[in-house]
């Protein structure tokens, strides 16, 4: 008999119809013998519906209320799931984190689980029930709700299943695998069969949505098979593996193209060119607690730099206060900033071995006349700053430079 951990994300249970879907996949699951334990996500758009709440009444609302507030979605749908289950003849509860005890630290909004209490969870398993577990929710070790960050309930799924050493993790969602790149963009985007847990961490932080980065980080950290498949058709999906697949002789250098438009740029113009003024720079906006993301430096002229960093667009106004007192401080000449910006992404662990994908990537821009602003990279990553008015143009060019198009029907 397996235990698999199944989760389900917000359009898999956006309406009435796709919850009794969602139960009687589950149950069909359940009927070929297998321990299942599920994790469902809120209906679609309601997170933000709740969100848009929250900041209707207060525009930084205290976070452990905006917990309290955001943790509801989920309490929804695992309850709808029961009784959807239950009207097929299952026997199934619900549970949400705190009832479970997934406990996390305190950070509201962005909490990370510290432990999971397994033991209610395998009583109901071994009395063969179906256990539904809310997402994206745990309590602190005071009992103060908390919420893992924007879809969390992939993490919530990934630690159940280490938590329960269940035999694999099934990420179900609208598409049905990991794509060489967001396939909503690029319409001849492949479906991996495979990615190695170090490429799917690169695409996960460089922007693709898929899984949230922290379910990617525990499931490498504690070995959990983990498969993203489709909510909405039969297949394989795409598995995250350890093993880089040498046997595929025609592996491609570049497993995947990744992009956002989060971030924003900040330049200080005319900085003088001494010792500490990267830490008098970045010093004050870390004290913000604002995350620097790419940092560049360049020699100007006169013993002056320009330095250049990317930060969250949400904290782009943060940021810019912060800098506007910066800039005198350290004698800065301007204080220039840009948040129509996006970001590009190659990744591969091909490249380790082969020269030549950044030259690839920046003539392939280049044809197309886009101006590359800040570059960044990392042993199997190349990440480029461009316009965003050019984002979708610079991933399909990226997508065809490397060979990654498919010409055959996906979805
Ligand atoms: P869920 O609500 O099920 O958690 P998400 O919206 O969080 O679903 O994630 C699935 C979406 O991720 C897809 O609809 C797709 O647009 C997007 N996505 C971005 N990059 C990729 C990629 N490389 N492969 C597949 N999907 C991707
Ligand atoms: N409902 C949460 C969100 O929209 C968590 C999730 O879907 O994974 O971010
Ligand atoms: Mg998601």
């Amino acid at each position: 008999m397996a235990l698999v951990v199944q989760k389900y994300g917000g359009t898999s249970v956006g309406t009435v119809e796709r919850i009794k879907a969602v139960a009687e996949k589950v149950g069909r699951f359940h009927d070929d013998g297998n321990q299942v334990i599920v994790t469902v996500s809120a209906m679609s758009g309601e997170t933000n519906r709740l969100l848009g709440l929250s900041n209707a009444i207060s525009s930084s609302p205290a976070a452990r209320e905006l917990d309290v507030v955001v943790s509801t979605g989920e309490q929804v749908t695992i309850g709808l799931l029961v009784m959807a289950l239950i009207e097929l003849g299952y026997d199934a509860r619900s549970y949400t984190g705190g009832q479970v005890k997934i406990i996390t630290d305190s950070a509201h909004g962005k909490a990370r689980i510290q432990r999971i209490e397994d033991k209610n969870l395998r009583n109901e398993l071994d009395a063969g029930r179906i256990v539904v577990v809310a997402g994206f929710q745990g309590v602190d070790e005071s009992g103060n709700i908390t919420t893992l960050g924007r879809g969390g309930s992939d993490t919530t799924a990934v630690a159940l299943a280490a938590a329960l050493k269940a035999d694999e993790c099934q990420i179900y969602t609208d598409v049905d695998g990991v794509y060489t790149t967001d396939p909503r963009v690029v319409d001849c985007a492949k479906r991996l069969d495979k990615i190695t847990f170090e490429e799917m961490l690169e695409m996960a932080s460089l922007g693709s949505k898929v899984l949230q980065i922290r379910a990617v980080e525990f499931a490498g950290k504690f070995g959990v098979p983990l498969r993203v498949l489709s909510s909405f058709k039969e297949g394989p999906g795409t598995l995250i593996t350890c093993e880089e697949d040498d046997s595929n002789m025609e592996r491609p250098l570049i497993s995947g193209i990744a992009f956002n438009r989060d971030e924003a740029k900040l330049t200080l113009r005319g900085v003088p060119d001494k010792p500490g003024v990267a830490s008098h720079i970045l010093g004050p906006v870390g004290d913000a607690n604002i995350e620097v993301d790419m940092i560049v430096q360049n020699i100007g002229g006169n013993s002056t730099n320009d330095f250049t960093f990317t930060v969250h667009r949400n904290e782009y106004h943060k940021a810019i206060e912060v800098l506007t007192k910066v800039a005198k401080d350290v004698g800065a000449a301007e204080l220039v900033s840009d948040d129509k910006i996006a970001k590009v992404s190659v990744v591969g662990v091909g490249m380790r071995s082969h020269a030549g994908v950044a030259s690839t990537m920046f003539r392939s821009l280049a044809d197309e006349s886009i101006n590359i602003q800040m570059i960044s990279t990392s042993e199997i990553k190349i990440s480029v700053v461009i316009e965003e008015k050019y984002l979708e143009l610079a991933v399909r060019a990226l997508h065809t430079a490397f060979d990654l198009d498919v010409h055959e029907d996906k979805d």
